[in-house]
């Protein structure tokens, strides 16, 4: 197949880095001789031909910013045989031999779906959950870690000054990995994740009690969010204990922000590698990384791997916080 035109949209929940990503899409492209589109609002942008130009400038100064340039959405339209068929018309009305997708699962299905009406796609993983399983890290993953521990480092000062115990429920959507990577970094008492099943008086109370008697007075409990409750928690403990006890969700601070280093190379490189792809005619594929080396994989073969939580970290962090 002979690309000339490719496009790029981001779609599902945004995440920081996914600026540089569209960036290093636009930029490998247009240096390839392709002309680039930018799809504004996901699959929405596309069934409404919401597209722009994009050019060398388009993509200035947008990569240390977090969210997405070209806007975001979630599109139950698209998510039906005839909307994707829809789409794939209107690709073919703009001339668009092939699209970036840069999103989560959902995104991906969407992708493999609209590959499958004939139009090629490339998925790219932007989530600050990182619960695709192809990949090690995902875009924004890491920006997220590091907002969900400042954030803690701060509830820490008020919660140490006041002996109290704080319970805080970090995003991750059904993957713990931001939990559990935010509980070491905070020193956590106690982690609780969606994929380790916990018991409340074991891995909650007894470790409190126990840190109690060598002289820890105050206590970070992370929650995933994909185990949540964390105010009927913090309500259970200080019934429990006596121990005064706040519970706080991070919530949507931790999906903005300026990306970090990592995310923004880490979105630069994926970026390049799909606008790669696509220039030569190859679709149905989701790049990833592994090992520090970007690769790229069937998105049905993807999308049916399974996630591993890495228990042995999991085990550690909780040998070294009591
Ligand atoms: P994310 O990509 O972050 O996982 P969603 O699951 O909300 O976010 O998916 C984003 C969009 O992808 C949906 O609004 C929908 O348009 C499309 N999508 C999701 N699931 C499917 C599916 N099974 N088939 C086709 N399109 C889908």
């Amino acid at each position: 197949m002979n690309t000339k035109t490719i496009a790029v949209l981001t779609s599902g929940g945004d995440a920081p880095g996914m600026n540089a990503a569209i960036r290093a899409v636009v930029r490998t492209a247009l240096a390839d001789g392709l002309r680039v589109l930018g799809i504004r609002r996901g699959y929405n942008g596309l069934l409404n031909g919401d597209v722009i130009d994009m050019n060398l400038r388009s993509v200035s100064d947008i990569i240390h910013h977090g969210g997405t340039m070209l806007y975001t959405a979630r599109s139950p339209e698209f998510n039906t045989p005839a909307g994707v068929k829809k789409a794939a018309n209107m690709c073919r009305n703009l001339g668009i031999d092939g699209v970036v997708v840069i999103g989560g699962d959902g995104s991906f299905r969407g992708a493999r779906d609209l590959t499958g009406e004939g139009i090629p796609c490339v998925g790219v993983p932007g989530t600050i959950d990182n619960d695709i399983a192809c990949t090690e890290y995902t875009i924004g993953y890491d920006t997220a870690m590091n907002t969900a521990m400042e954030m803690v480092d701060r509830l820490r000062d008020t919660t140490e000054s006041h002996d109290r115990c704080s319970v805080v429920e970090v995003m991750g959507r059904r993957c713990g990995d931001l939990a559990l990577n935010t509980g070491i970094a905070v020193g956590a008492t106690t982690i609780l994740v969606p994929e380790v099943e916990f018991d409340f008086e074991r891995d909650v109370v007894n470790r409190m009690r126990s840190t109690q008697r060598t002289g820890k007075r105050h206590f970070i409990i992370v929650v995933a969010e994909g185990v949540g409750g964390v105010s009927e928690l913090s309500a259970k403990i200080q019934d429990e204990t006596g121990i005064e006890s706040r519970a706080t969700i991070l919530g949507h601070v931790q999906r903005g922000g300026s990306p970090t280093m990592r995310d923004r190379v880490l979105g630069s490189l994926m970026g390049n590698h799909a606008a790669n792809l696509l220039k030569e005619g190859i679709g149905n594929r989701v790049v990833a990384i592994r090992a520090n080396k970007v690769v790229d994989f069937d998105i049905t073969e993807a999308l049916n791997q399974k996630r591993v939580f890495d228990e042995e970290r999991y085990r550690i962090a909780h040998k070294i916080s009591i």
